[in-house]
Formats: C-alpha cells, structure tokens, sequence
C-alpha cells in the first residue's frame, strides 16, 4: 500500500489532512498554487511541488498537473479535501488509472451521487425516503410537465440534475409559472453544469437541513455516525452546523441512519460520505449525497471521538473498520462556527494581511485553521479561514463554551464574521434550537444586524 499522501487542497483542510497523515505514520506531500507557497501545511509537509498559479482552473482544478506531481513526488495515494476537485468522477478515475489510490469512493459512485436523477433513483431503490417529484429528468413535452407538477402539488421547484452549491434551482407557485421556469432552468443548467436536464420537487417552505454522516470500507461494512443539523445557512451557504439535532427522537434517528448505511452497502459505496436532507414535520427527504469529507465533519468526530479523516485513509488502504454500530455512542453536544474572512455585516470579502491571530483555547474548544500572524489570506479562493467548535455535556454549555471563543479569537488586519456569530449566539430562536433553513435570512431581513451595527455606535 501508500505510505506517501499528496494533498491536493489548500487552506484549513490540507492542515487537518496533513495531521490525520502523521498521525498514521504518513509521509505527506504538499500540491499548491503560487500564492500559496505560504500555507502552514505546505511549511509542515515532508515535500511540498507548486502545480500553478493563483487561478484555481490552472492548479487546483487541473487534473493532469496533480497527477503528474504525485508522480513526480513519488506519492502513491492523493487526498482531494473537499471542493476542487473532490466531486470529480474524471479526476477519480484518472488518479486510479495513473495506479495511484484515490481517498474517496470509486469514480463510479461519484459519477452516480453527482447526477442528481440518477442518485434519487438509486436512493429510491435502497429504500431511503426522498422529495416527491417527477420520475427522473422532465420530458420535453410542456403537457406531460403539468400534469406531473400538478400531481406532486404546488409550490414545486425546478432543480438541475448536474447542479451544485445551491446554483440552478426555480421554486414554481402557479402553473402558469411553470414552462417558463423549466426552459430558463434547462437553459441554465445546460450552461452552467454542461447537462440541461432538470426534474422537479415538491417545494418543502419551512425544511431543517439534516445530514448523516457515514463510512464504508472496502470489504462491505458501512456504519452511520449520527445527524449533523445544518440549518443555519445564509443563500444556501452553511455557517452554523451542530450535533445532535435539537428535538429530533434519537429512534427517528437511528431509523433514517440505518437506511443510509444499507444504502452505501447497496450501492458498494466506499469512504466518507454524507446523505443530506430536508427536514420538515417529523419526515425526512434525501435531497443530495457528498461523496467526500465536508467542511462540518468535525462536529461528529466530537460527539462520537472517532477521527473522520483517519478512517478515511485507512479505508483506501484497504482496512477494515476498527469498529462497528454498535460501538458509536453520541457524546454531549457540539457546535461549529465557522469563521469567514469576510466584513461581517455585509458579507463582502476581506482577505488581507493577518497581523495577529490569537486563537482561543480551553475545556471543549478545538480549532481548525491554517492562519497564522504574518499570514496573507490572498483573494482568490473561499473565505473560509478558520472552523470554531466547542463541545459540552449539554447544547446550553456547547453555545456558552462557543461565546467565549469567539469573544477570545483575534484576527487583527482581517474582517471575520465571528460579530455575526457572537450575536447569533445569543439570539433565542438559536438558543431554543430547531429552527428552519430561513432563519438567518428571516433574522437579516428583520434587522438582526442593522440593530447590531446601532449598538456598536
Ligand atoms: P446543491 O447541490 O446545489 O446544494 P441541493 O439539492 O442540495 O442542491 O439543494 C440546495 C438547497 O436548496 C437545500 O439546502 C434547500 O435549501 C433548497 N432546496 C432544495 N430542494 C428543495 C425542496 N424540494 N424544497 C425546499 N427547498 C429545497
């Protein structure tokens, strides 16, 4: 097997693979761009190889330059992190054909979960429950259209089957609003994810986002760790996840949990991989699978104390999982804020200098950043510097122990939203938990941070 990962990522979670790595007797590699030379992981890493400049579609994104590097560094696996090309059946495949491993599914799972009509046809078929809506992609025909919206029910909305970070979807109230709306969708999709199918969902108005988390190995055993619950999310973006799920019956849980472990049994799924749903009077619709680690993992590597990104390697490895269902507990609760460089109220970005970083620390706190002082945070990729989490014997003591990081973290010379999160810290409908997907564009509307800006003044 590998004994040599090449991290095909940057930032935060080329730092926690580099960990997971060392800790398993791993030497590392690290592949970046030009401005990135800088990178703590790439400072840390037994070898590090630039693969391009700044423009992610000339390194990050470009398939034959990290091929060609982990051969060059003699790395026998890669780890693509996730966004990039984490979701990349091609990059998967050609990673594979090169005779290096690839940490993650097979190239055909991922090809499947990325198609969103053929994963619902697949979740359909292993029994996980789904939105009601068409049967596979709409046909062309404009009276086959209506009849089928007319029979999952208004308001229904037009998703695209190749679509993604919450881009390319239509919500229809009325027919007469319909055919409009899936010819611009197929339009769009058509340019924007290079497949024009579209299918259509029964419009759910005031979902929770609920995901399960699970791990495969190679030899046919698939466990669940848990729900995360991911509804505090500003135009699609996640910016607050948790665990446990506030007021959802742990049998509820377990019962959706074991679905998606058949299912990735089903399906020969193998890796890390997150079933996400919707979430709306006690019933549960799959929406999309990640076929990869995310950005919330660590909420549930608190709760449950099995490391993620560990067990992810040792699954390309080819191990077996060191445990089984019956061996995850959940622990207490654990809450993630996660930091963006970014002015607070406005949500524009705002890389920059870091003067100072002072990270905050103490009993349930865990951080996970690449920032360090004297960092540049450049401007050409995600805002994302720094993941806050606490733990706590309960959610009450989770939030209190998040307060106080938050009011310790300092990032001089940069803008964060960690004011946003103070504040929602604090805002009861966060305290009393389980609120919808709107919440936060509910609270921005409502004057949530107009009103924190007066009392700054
Ligand atoms: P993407 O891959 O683009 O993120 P998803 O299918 O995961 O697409 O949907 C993204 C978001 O769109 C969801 O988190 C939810 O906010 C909203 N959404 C998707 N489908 C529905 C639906 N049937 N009803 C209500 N909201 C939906």
């Amino acid at each position: 097997m590998f004994d040599t990962v090449l991290i095909a990522n940057r930032g935060e979670i080329a730092l926690r693979i580099l960990r997971a790595c060392r800790e398993l007797g791993l030497q590392t590699v690290a592949a970046h761009s030009e401005p990135d030379a800088a990178l703590r992981h790439v400072a840390l890493a037994d070898k590090a190889i630039c693969i391009g400049p700044a423009a992610s579609a000339q390194s990050y994104l470009n398939i034959a330059e990290i091929v060609s590097a982990a051969q060059l560094t003699g790395a026998g696996a890669i780890h693509p992190g996730y966004g990039f090309l984490a979701e990349s059946a091609a990059f998967a495949e050609a990673v594979e054909d090169a005779g290096l491993v690839f940490i993650g599914p097979s190239a055909e799972a991922i090809r499947t979960m990325g198609d969103k009509v053929a994963a619902k046809r697949a979740m359909i078929a292993a029994g996980v429950p789904c939105v009601p809506g068409s049967e596979g992609a709409l046909p062309l025909d404009e009276q086959a259209v209506r009849a089928t919206a007319a029979a999952v029910g208004y308001p229904v909305i037009v998703k695209a089957a190749g679509g993604g970070g919450g881009r390319g979807m239509r919500v229809v109230r009325e027919e007469r609003e319909l055919a409009e709306a899936v010819s611009l969708a197929r339009e769009e999709a058509g340019r924007a994810f290079g497949n024009p199918q579209v299918y259509l969902e029964k419009f759910l108005e005031h979902p929770r986002h609920i995901e399960i988390q699970v791990l495969a190995d190679r030899h046919g055993a698939a466990v669940w760790l848990g729900e995360r619950d991911c509804s505090m999310q500003r135009r699609h973006q996640k910016i607050i996840e948790e665990a446990p799920a506030p007021g959802i019956a742990r049998e509820a849980i377990a019962g959706i949990g074991a679905l998606c472990a058949n299912a990735c049994r089903s399906i020969g799924y193998t890796g890390a991989g997150t079933f996400e749903f919707l979430y709306e009077d006690g019933e549960f619709y799959f929406i999309e699978m990640n076929t990869r680690v995310q950005v919330e993992h660590p909420v549930t590597e608190l709760v449950t104390g099995i490391d993620i990104v560990r067990e992810q390697i040792r699954i390309a490895q080819g191990e077996k999982l060191s445990f089984g269902q019956d061996d995850i507990r959940i622990r207490g609760h654990a809450v993630e804020c996660r930091i963006n460089a970014e002015d607070p109220f406005s949500f524009r970005p705002h890389p920059g200098r870091v003067e100072r970083w002072t990270p905050p620390g103490g009993p349930g706190i865990r951080v996970e950043s690449h920032l360090y002082s004297g960092y540049t945070v450049p401007p050409h990729y995600d805002s994302l510097v720094a993941k806050l989490l606490s733990h706590g014997a309960t959610r009450a003591e989770a939030i209190r122990r998040m307060g106080g990081a938050l009011a310790e973290m300092e990032a001089v010379g940069i803008a964060t939203n960690a004011p946003l999160h103070r504040v929602l810290m604090e805002e009861p409908g966060f305290a009393a938990g389980g609120f919808d997907i709107h919440h936060l564009e509910r609270l921005i509307e409502g004057g949530l941070l107009d009103r924190r800006g007066s009392n700054d003044a």
